[in-house]
């Protein structure tokens, strides 16, 4: 028999999320991030399933080669652009946007003898200080990049830091500095990312740029997804694989951190870190067993984790356990692991088996 433990992929909550999505940015266009494999979804299955996204982004080329070879004929943008002078056949080959935000990748331009053209998106950088160019010398840039034969730009973008708070005042600085370059510079703007597209409508300009979100989840502390009108798309699922009636007193798992405080049963699930549930996850965090929540107790080990079934007397081996996903949101889970959901989504392990479910 095959292992027990699965990721079910629920493609109708994916298609609802990318609608909601359009509700809440009506007047924008939508980039669809589909980096690390789609959050953990499976890339191609996800773009398959976007139809109406009017490009997608990805972190590498690696990523927009996949999309290309499974026939996705979408604008894809290379959030991170060309790393050095060799990505540029395949950027053009595949047909890539790329976004710039480093001047070595405008040497690379400049050298380059470029046949058929390039989408340029520029990336400024209005204080998230990671990728962009500052505002001071955006100008230079846009001349430099006139010069490049066969370079259009598209669109100028930058990226919010703390944009999943309600209120900072970096995001209006950030906001501030955006709007009045964007007013002096011809073009299509983007700013918004899952949490500015749900807190700062103001942010939404003409494309937005979810990820997070069209996968159900929320990207503010403190909320899940169903609080956004948002449905979560991937559920982790185990079974139980055995069951062990303990006596008061008897450890628990590796290290024996966690001690029976009276006998009881103790169910073991055919999951652990080595398919991605977090190793930190400390005990208390909520499993389903058949829809009903019971504590992790003691250590996570890599293909197994222990729960506490007192609440569960007739729990019996092959009950289907979820560890995240439907009612019990991964923000939860992250949130016991002191991690972010971006993390579990992301560590999804490959060896699970991936169910499409419409
Ligand atoms: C990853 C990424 C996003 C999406 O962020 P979410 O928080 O998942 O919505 C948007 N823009 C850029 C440039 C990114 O790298």
């Amino acid at each position: 028999m095959t292992r027990p433990s699965r990721v079910i992929i629920d493609i109708k909550a994916l298609e609802h999320n990318f609608s909601r999505i359009k509700e809440l940015a009506p007047h924008s266009k939508v980039m669809a991030i589909i980096k690390a494999d789609a959050y953990g979804h499976g890339i191609v299955r996800v773009a398959k399933t976007l139809r109406d996204a009017d490009a997608f982004g990805v972190a590498c080329l690696e990523e927009a080669e996949q999309l290309r070879q499974s026939s996705i004929k979408t604008p894809i943008v290379l959030l991170e652009g060309p790393y050095k002078s060799d990505d540029l056949p395949s950027i053009i080959k595949f047909k890539l946007d790329i976004v710039i935000h480093n001047e070595y990748q405008i040497e690379l331009l400049e050298k380059a003898e470029i046949k058929g053209s390039i989408n340029v998106w520029l990336k400024i950088d209005t204080g998230m200080h990671r990728l962009g160019f500052p505002i001071e010398k955006a100008y230079a840039i846009i001349d430099r990049l006139s010069l490049c034969k066969n370079i259009n730009l598209r669109v100028l973008m930058t990226h919010l830091a703390t944009a999943n708070e309600k209120k900072n005042d970096l995001t209006q600085q950030q906001l501030e500095a955006f709007k009045k370059i964007s007013e002096i510079i011809d073009g299509e703007k983007t700013v918004a990312n899952s949490a500015a597209l749900i807190n700062f409508p103001e942010a939404h300009f003409d494309w937005v740029r979810p990820g997070l979100m069209l996968y159900g989840v929320s990207p503010i502390v403190g909320s899940s997804g169903i609080n956004h009108g948002l449905k979560s798309v991937m559920t982790l699922e185990s079974e139980i694989i055995s069951i062990q009636y303990l006596s008061k007193g008897e450890p628990v798992g590796y290290g024996a951190t966690w001690r029976c405080p009276e006998n009881m049963p103790v169910g073991i699930i055919a999951a652990g870190y080595g398919d991605g549930f977090p190793r930190h996850a400390k005990s208390g965090t909520p499993i389903l067993v058949n829809n009903i929540r019971c504590p992790l107790i003691g250590r996570a080990s890599m293909d197994m984790l222990t729960i506490d079934l007192r609440n569960q007397s007739n729990a019996k081996i092959g009950d289907r356990v979820v560890l995240w996903g439907g009612s019990l949101p991964i923000e939860e889970i992250a949130s016991y692991a002191e991690t972010i959901p971006y993390e579990l989504l992301c560590g999804v392990h490959k060896r699970l088996q991936f169910v499409e479910y419409n």
